[in-house]
Parts: structure tokens; C-alpha cells; sequence
């Protein structure tokens, strides 16, 4: 009797990996040949962070099967499909995706293993719930965030169920590209970010006993460890979600964690629904807003101080850094940068939201592109254009001490509370001058005022009022 063929994709851990159980179920004395297939597409686009942590990811989940988990590098649809057939196997297991491109890749893989008379099955999800599977009395997709996390908590999503007992089939296929990438040192330091099941566990306990009571208020502060940094190990499904709402709830302002938690079904949700608002304004109104043409001089240098982390508006500059450097920014800090780049340079969300797609670890097309619309206006539930964020309110509200500024900004870690979040208005002679640090590219009243304008034109050549 041949293998039953799991196929592990966004889900790299094994406790309360429902596929994983259910290939153990159906497997008869040969067990399971668990495979990774590495997208060389994928791959060539990743920023090293993200590489980095997947490799981390996956080294660990291959000790945990015994080093027994196969590695192919190409095309995971074709590759998957040789490889379940050189075993002989009928059945290929795996999680259900719900990106526009993980569905994508398992249409096609399903008819490609379907060509051999291998069958696809796909179960479970990355999330607490499904998408789709709630909808509102109408039939309708939830668009609104709030009735949405009512009708989950309504709902219940299951407790985490421990790792199922399955015999791993020996390793048949380590592709040489594959072997050169995990056993090469890795480009990117990511330790700050647990990439083990058992360290991710650990993350959770710590953070839930440490910072869920004051999550509320310590989750908006950027200088502070107030949040989980689990969002790689999510992405990657190193956790579940089930297991951090699970043990959430065993902690006072642990209500606020899950909360968050389901922002990520909301968004997961909308984008499953409503594929094309994935990278296309979701609100169509805005299709008539003019952002700068992206190819003049001016704009690309804008862009180009944004990426960098040299606006010389020191919250957003610390946070592009803090992107740059550990591949992962603070929340609120994403909504400044965003919203900068948006509303302040007046370029596309969708250039932004590309480039964070590429360095975050925990980029998520889903949660990022819509949380982008949300800071455009163009989202589901999104802020109202008119509200503009003003970067050095931000900072000065959400960085009060200057220390999240210091640590990525080194260079104006000098300043007194009362410059570092405005350092123009520092003397320009004296230890309490700005240093190396740039001037800043843009006026932000001006630019309000400009966005402005440019909102109220959209709303013109729409004729629509809001
Ligand atoms: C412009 C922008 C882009 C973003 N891009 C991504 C992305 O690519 N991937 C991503 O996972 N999150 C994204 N977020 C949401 C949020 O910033 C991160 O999920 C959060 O910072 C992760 O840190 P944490 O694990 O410490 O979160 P915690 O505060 O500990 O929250 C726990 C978990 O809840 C989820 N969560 C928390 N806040 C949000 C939120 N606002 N939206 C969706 N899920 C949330 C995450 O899975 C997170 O790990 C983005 C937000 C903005 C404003």
C-alpha cells in the first residue's frame, strides 16, 4: 500500500494541524510522505528576511518529523504531482488556502494530480473560521469588522487539538536547490521571532502572562515589547490561531488579543469574497483618485526617502528602519508609514503595499492590502480620507518617551523628548542640532491640504458625498 502524501504549505507545525491528522487517519503501514515544495517564483521575489524565516521554520518542523520531510524546488504544483506519483500514492492531503494565488495553485494542482488519478484534498484553514463560512442573515459577505467578530464569537471556533500520533515515511526527494538553501547559514537574523512550534508556545505564555492586562492600552505604543510578535509564526502557521485564542482567554485582557486575531479573519474574509478588491481599490469610488504618476523624478525620490527611511519625519523613519532591519514593524507604526506615503507623498497604496508584501515577515496579502485600503480610504470599513494622520501628533502621542525613535534613529538619539519627534525645529548649531540626520522631504500641512484637494475633486468627478 502506498503513502498518503502531505503536503505542508502555510501550515509548518504539527500540533492541531487538522490535515496532518486526517492524513495520519486515511494512512495504511507506509504512513505519510510529508513533503515542502519550494516555489522558485516565490522564491526569486522574497526579500532574505522572508526567506530566512521560512527556512528557519521549515528546519524546525523537519526535526520534528524526524528529518524525514521531503524537499522539492520548482513548480509545487508539478513537482507535488511527480512526486505523489513516484510513490505510487492516490491521495495528496493538505490545508485549504484562501490567497487569490494559493487558490490558484491548488486549481491547477488539483487537475494536474487529477491527470495522474491522484485526488486533491484540501480541509481545515489558516484561520479561526473559514472564510465564507460565516455570512450574514442575508446571505451576504460580512463587510463591517464589528458585526463580523460578534457573529465569530457567536460562532466558537474549537479548541486546539494536540499533534496526531503518524509513522513518517522515509525521505525519497531532496532537491539540490533545496538542500542548498537549508543547509546554507541563514542571510537574515531572524531569532527576535519564534519559528519553532515549541518556541512560538513559549512566545505566546509569555506574552499573554506578561502583556495581555494592559494589551489594550501597551499594544499602541511602539517602544514597548506590549505586543505578541507572533504574526510570523501566523503567516507561516508555525500557531494556529485557534491555539493563541484558546489561551487568550485564560488571561484577563486577553478578550482584546482575540479581538486582533479576528481583524486577521476579517480581512482573510473580504479577500476570499471579494478577490479583485485584493489589489484594486475594494472601493471603486476611488479609482478616480489622482496619485502622482509614479515614474517622475519627484516621485521616485519621495519613494525612494520613504523605503529608505529617510523622510526626515523620525516616527516614519524609524519604523521603514525597523521594517528594514528585523523584517517586522510596530501596528501603529505601519498606519503612520502608510498613511505617510498615501497622503503626505500622494503615491499609490498599492506601491507601498507591495513593498511591505516583500519585507514583512509576516506579510499576508490579505491583511496587508486591506489594511492599507483602511489607511486610504478605499477599504472595507476604512478610516474616511478626510482624516489624515499627522505624523508628528503620532509620534508625539504613541512615542511619548522618544524611545522607539532612539533605538532605530540612532543618529538623533540625542534629542531632548521635545525635538526628537520635530527635529527641524531644533536649534541648527549645537549639541541639540539634528546631525546627519535629512531635512524633511515634504511639509505635512501642505501635503494635507493637497490630499485634501484631491479628495474633494475625486468626489466631484464621482458626484458623491460621504
Ligand atoms: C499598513 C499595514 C499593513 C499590515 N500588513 C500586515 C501583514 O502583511 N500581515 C499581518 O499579519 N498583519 C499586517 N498588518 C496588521 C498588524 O500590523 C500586524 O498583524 C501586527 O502588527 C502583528 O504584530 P503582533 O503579532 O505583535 O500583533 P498582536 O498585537 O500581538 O496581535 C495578535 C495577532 O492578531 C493579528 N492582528 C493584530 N492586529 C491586526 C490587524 N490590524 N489586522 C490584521 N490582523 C491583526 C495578527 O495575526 C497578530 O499576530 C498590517 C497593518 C497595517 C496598518
Amino acid at each position: 500500500m502506498a503513502p498518503v502524501v502531505m503536503w505542508f504549505r502555510r501550515d509548518l507545525r504539527v500540533r492541531d494541524n487538522r490535515a496532518l491528522a486526517r492524513a495520519a487517519s486515511i494512512a495504511g503501514e507506509d504512513g505519510v510522505a510529508a513533503i515542502f515544495a519550494f516555489s522558485a517564483q516565490l522564491m526569486a521575489k522574497s526579500s532574505p528576511q522572508r526567506v530566512s524565516y521560512l527556512l528557519d521554520a521549515l528546519r524546525s518542523l523537519n526535526l520534528t518529523v524526524g528529518d524525514r520531510l521531503n524537499f522539492s524546488y520548482g513548480d509545487p504544483a508539478r513537482d507535488v504531482g511527480d512526486f505523489a506519483s513516484s510513490l505510487e500514492a492516490s491521495i495528496v492531503v493538505a490545508t485549504r488556502e484562501f490567497s487569490p494565488l494559493g487558490r490558484q495553485r491548488d486549481l491547477r494542482a488539483k487537475a494536474l494530480l487529477a491527470e495522474r488519478g491522484i485526488a486533491l484534498e484540501l480541509g481545515d484553514s489558516p484561520y479561526l473560521i473559514p472564510p465564507g463560512k460565516l455570512l450574514r442573515s442575508s446571505g451576504d459577505h460580512y463587510r463591517v469588522f464589528t458585526p463580523f467578530y460578534k457573529a465569530v464569537l457567536a460562532q466558537g471556533f474549537g479548541e486546539p487539538r494536540p499533534a496526531p500520533a503518524v509513522e513518517f515515511a522515509p525521505r525519497s526527494r531532496f532537491d539540490a536547490l533545496a538542500q542548498e538553501a537549508l543547509l546554507a547559514p541563514l542571510r537574515f537574523d531572524v531569532s527576535q521571532f519564534p519559528a519553532s512550534e515549541e518556541a512560538a508556545r513559549h512566545r505566546l505564555v509569555e506574552f499573554l502572562s506578561a502583556s495581555a492586562a494592559s494589551y489594550r492600552v501597551d499594544r499602541n505604543d511602539p517602544s514597548l515589547e506590549g505586543t505578541s510578535r507572533l504574526s510570523p509564526a501566523l503567516r507561516f502557521g508555525v500557531i494556529h490561531p485557534r491555539e493563541i485564542a484558546a489561551a487568550a482567554g485564560d488571561f484577563p485582557g486577553g478578550d482584546e488579543v482575540l479581538r486582533q486575531l479576528v481583524w486577521r479573519d476579517f480581512f482573510a474574509q473580504v479577500a476570499s469574497s471579494a478577490p479583485r478588491g485584493v489589489w484594486e481599490n475594494f472601493d471603486t469610488r476611488y479609482d478616480l483618485f489622482e496619485f502622482d504618476d509614479p515614474s517622475t523624478a519627484q516621485a521616485r525620490d519621495r519613494l525612494d526617502a520613504w523605503k529608505q527611511g529617510s523622510t526626515g519625519y523620525p516616527i516614519v523613519d524609524a519604523g521603514m528602519r525597523q521594517l528594514r532591519n528585523t523584517g517586522w514593524m510596530h501596528n501603529r507604526v505601519r498606519m503612520i508609514a502608510a498613511s505617510f506615503l498615501v497622503k503626505d507623498l500622494h503615491i499609490h497604496w498599492r506601491i507601498g503595499a507591495k513593498f511591505f508584501l516583500e519585507h514583512l515577515l509576516d506579510g499576508d496579502v490579505a491583511s496587508n492590502n486591506f489594511s492599507w485600503q483602511w489607511v486610504a480610504g478605499s477599504g472595507t470599513d476604512a478610516v474616511p480620507y478626510f482624516r489624515v494622520f499627522n505624523p508628528v501628533l503620532q509620534s508625539k502621542r504613541f512615542d511619548a518617551t522618544g524611545n522607539y525613535i532612539r533605538r532605530f534613529v540612532p543618529e538623533l538619539a540625542h534629542l531632548s523628548n521635545r525635538f526628537i519627534h520635530e527635529p527641524w525645529e531644533a536649534p541648527s548649531q549645537g549639541p541639540l542640532a539634528a546631525s546627519s540626520y535629512p531635512e524633511r522631504i515634504v511639509r505635512h500641512d501642505l501635503e494635507r491640504e493637497e490630499a485634501l484637494r484631491r479628495y474633494a475633486t475625486m468626489k466631484r468627478g464621482g458626484g458623491w458625498e460621504r
